[in-house]
């Protein structure tokens, strides 16, 4: 058994670590209170490789493990979540579904700068009704062969990575004759509309849309994998985002650590810090022990997927227990900071804001427990 990052990955992490504290850690508040995209940053980030961490070096990705992406998702969320959701999402929904299952041409199109960062790609599978229950999408694809072509029409929601300048295709599920197919749609198809960004609780700085298709044509160079097999394609990608989610939850949890570590040591009460007090010491104790169990799932995960085993269960149990850890260190850490614990710019405010979606996206936590429930052969629908 090996509990050590190799040392390329170490250097991956001192390297993305820097790049966080230096580049985003000063410039997160003001992207949060503005809700604003961070493009520069996100451009820069591509300049590092990270878009193209775990993709080959033909597409111009770095070759590397999808540990080593799970490394830099938990030293981006240390600092700030959206910019390490953009990420996420823009590997695992963007450009994974089109590497797994795109044909060549497809996958020559569009890898090359979504692994240099400079092209973002977004994936619409959740519909206003249907979200944890995806086989109750009604988007519809209805094919036209005097044309040759497609006709998608309905509407998605909550797409991340949707409506960006550098958004260039999403990947949309849509119900055909025969169940499920995937299709590529490309920025700026006639009758596709991104709707106004959400205002969302938390993760301000990361860009989510409504998209709405109507009679959206597409020829055969945009279907993505094999025609009816599209849920299916879908919901294998998903297993990776868990894990990756999962990494997210312990860079936050790991961030409101740090922070309410530093406060308990400097904020004075009755004569002494906060910190020796055993009721803020060992809430820090809980803390720490959550946070590197969290880590532990995580990479456990992360190396079943990285070594070829089976990691549907372990992703699960990874995702449950990291993103219920990182909900808790956010109140335990808001509590530390008293009443600056309430007040905005406080930078665990925002880790409190931003760790609830953790818990829903990507599956929720009731669904986490339906797939680790069907692991035990339980007769879980
Ligand atoms: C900021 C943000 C970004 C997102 N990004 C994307 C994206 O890029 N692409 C995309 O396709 N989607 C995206 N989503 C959608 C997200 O994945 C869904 O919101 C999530 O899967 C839950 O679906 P829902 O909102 O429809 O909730 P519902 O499915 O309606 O669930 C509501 C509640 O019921 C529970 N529930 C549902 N079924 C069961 C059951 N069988 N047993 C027990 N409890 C159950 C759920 O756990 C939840 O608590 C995003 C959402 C947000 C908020």
């Amino acid at each position: 058994m090996e509990f050590e990052f190799s040392e390329q990955q170490i250097e991956f992490k001192n390297l993305i670590h820097a790049f966080a504290k230096a580049r985003i850690a000063p410039f997160a508040p003001l992207w949060d209170e503005t809700e604003q995209f961070p493009l520069e940053t996100v451009l820069e980030l591509g300049e590092m490789g990270a878009f193209g961490i775990i993709f080959p070096e033909s597409y111009g990705g770095l070759n590397l493990d999808f540990t080593t992406l799970c490394i830099a998702i938990e030293e981006l969320a240390r600092f700030d979540s959206s910019i390490a959701i953009t990420l996420s999402a823009a590997v695992g929904l963007g450009a994974t579904p089109i590497y797994l299952f795109g044909t060549d041409e497809q996958k020559q199109k569009y890898l090359p700068d979504m692994c240099a960062g400079r092209s973002l790609g977004a994936f619409g599978l959740t519909e206003p009704d249907a979200g944890s229950d995806a086989s109750a999408l009604k988007t519809s694809a209805t094919f036209d062969p005097s044309s040759n072509t497609w006709s998608l029409n309905g509407s998605k929601a909550f797409i991340t990575n949707s409506g960006t300048s550098i958004t260039t295709v999403t990947t949309v599920a849509a119900r055909v004759k025969d169940g499920f197919s995937a299709f590529l749609v490309p920025r700026g198809t006639p009758g596709l509309t991104v709707g106004q960004a959400y205002r969302k609780m938390g993760w301000h700085a990361s860009d989510t849309h409504p998209l709405y298709l109507d009679d959206v044509k597409i020829g055969p160079e945009g279907v993505l994998g094999e025609m009816g097999h599209g849920l299916s394609h879908f919901l294998s990608v998903l297993d990776n985002g868990r894990i990756a989610i999962a990494a997210l939850a312990v860079g936050l949890a790991q961030g409101c650590l740090d922070e309410a570590t530093s406060y308990a040591k400097s904020r004075i009460a009755f004569g002494g810090p906060i910190g020796r007090n055993q009721a803020i010491a060992f809430a820090l104790s809980d803390m720490a022990a959550n946070v590197e169990a969290a880590r532990l799932l995580t990479y456990k995960a992360a190396w079943k997927k990285d070594n070829g085993q089976n990691y549907t269960q372990a992703a699960a149990i990874a995702k449950l227990m990291a993103t219920q850890y990182a909900v808790d260190a956010t109140r335990t850490a808001t509590q530390i900071f008293g009443g600056m614990g309430f007040i905005e710019g406080t930078t665990v405010v925002r880790h409190y804001r931003d760790a609830k979606i953790l818990e829903i996206g990507e599956g929720s936590s009731e669904i986490q427990r339906i797939v680790i429930a069907r692991s035990l052969g339980l007769p879980v629908p």
